[in-house]
């Protein structure tokens, strides 16, 4: 059969759902509780707390929702905005396309500022908007994905915030942060950002829809400050750093052109035109138990993507990288075997590639 569970752990590089740290998963193996009782607003109040410090606020009111990302963008739409507000929206990839159909649907006046796929938010469009808006404000709010995981490409979120501030426009700045926070540099404070919204399952390395009970998020957050939020940011940057060496040493291209723009949360990795990327990912799941995200949309069949965040270390990503280099092998593309393994050792030189 095609799809089976291999033997062995399941080496899990889609860019989220990630792996889950054994201890946040014993913490949610709990009874329920008396939810009335003073042991519950004990423990939100910490979370609430500790959730400020992820999101580098202190004067930020956290919302814990029990729900997905896309449930959270809406939330963070509907409970800011009224139907028909102008929001200009960044499409650089299928999730900014996700969230600009979400935007559509609800029913607010959309103004796309398009870019190619790889590419960052065209922020000289945006000022070309803020200059004609500068007096009517009709502009209510910028949406804007951190980082676009279809494409690993990291969007400039202090330009953003300097840009508004030069026309001192006083439009909403909506950041999607569901695969950035936590595993990128990201302050909500210093950057202006107005809503910030994140998902479980990504850097946090929690079960999707942020889990039934508080406990995992209590456990995953004492594993996050245990490590140092910044270092947890910086072993990111080397884990990306890593991916993309070995990229580059299987003569591969990232489907992100500028390197301002190299995301440390995912990578997509562009095939050449005689491989289909869906055939990579098929391959990998069935011949080595090995989870890489598919090309998605436009990107369908000419990228693969290799997510990178979360609960990870050096060695689990070498596992991946080496299986990588087998499915490329086993499918045909003549990469020298050990290559972006051994590419990985000058990442104790580089700080970004
Ligand atoms: N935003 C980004 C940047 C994402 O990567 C994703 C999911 O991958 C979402 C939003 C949607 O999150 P969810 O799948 O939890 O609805």
């Amino acid at each position: 059969a095609d799809y089976v569970y291999g033997p062995g752990r399941n080496h899990l590089f889609v860019p989220g759902p990630v792996n889950i740290p054994d201890p946040v998963i014993r913490a949610m193996n709990r009874q329920n509780e008396d939810y009335r009782s003073p042991a519950i607003p004990a423990l939100t109040k910490v979370l609430l707390e500790d959730v400020k410090k992820i999101f580098k606020t202190t004067t930020g009111t956290p919302f814990l929702i029990p729900t997905t990302g896309t449930g959270a963008w809406e939330s963070a739409l509907t409970n800011t905005l009224s139907p028909g507000d102008r929001i200009v929206s960044f499409l650089i990839g299928q999730f900014s396309l996700l969230w600009i159909d979400q935007q559509q649907r609800l029913g607010f006046d959309v103004d796309v500022v398009e870019s190619d796929w790889g590419r960052g938010a065209d922020l000289a469009a945006l000022e070309r908007k803020l200059r004609q808006d500068a007096t009517r404000h009709t502009i209510k709010a910028v949406a804007i994905v951190h980082n676009e995981t279809a494409t690993g490409v990291t969007n400039d979120l202090a330009a953003v915030r300097r840009l508004l501030d030069a026309y001192a426009h006083p439009a909403l700045l909506l950041v999607d942060g569901v695969s950035s926070i936590c595993a990128l540099d990201f302050r909500m404070d210093e950057w202006g950002v107005d809503v910030a919204l994140t998902g479980s399952q990504k850097a946090l390395s929690m079960p999707t829809g942020m889990g039934i009970l508080l406990y995992d998020l209590h456990t995953a957050l004492d594993l996050i400050f245990e490590e140092g939020l910044d270092n947890v940011i910086k072993r990111h940057n080397r884990l990306g750093t890593a991916t993309r060496l070995a990229v580059e040493a299987w003569g591969l291209k990232n489907c992100c052109r500028k390197v301002e723009c190299f995301s440390d949360t995912v990578t997509a990795v562009v095939v050449p035109p005689y491989i289909d990327s869906a055939e990579i990912v098929k391959h990998a799941w069935k011949r080595y138990n090995l989870s890489l995200g598919l090309g998605l949309n436009k990107d369908a069949g000419k990228v693969f993507r290799i997510g990178h965040l979360g609960n990870l270390n050096e060695l689990q990503l070498l596992g991946c990288l080496s299986g990588v280099e087998m499915v490329l092998k086993d499918v045909g593309y003549p990469v020298k075997l050990g290559s972006g393994v051994a590419a990985r050792r000058r990442t104790s030189r580089i700080r970004r590639l």
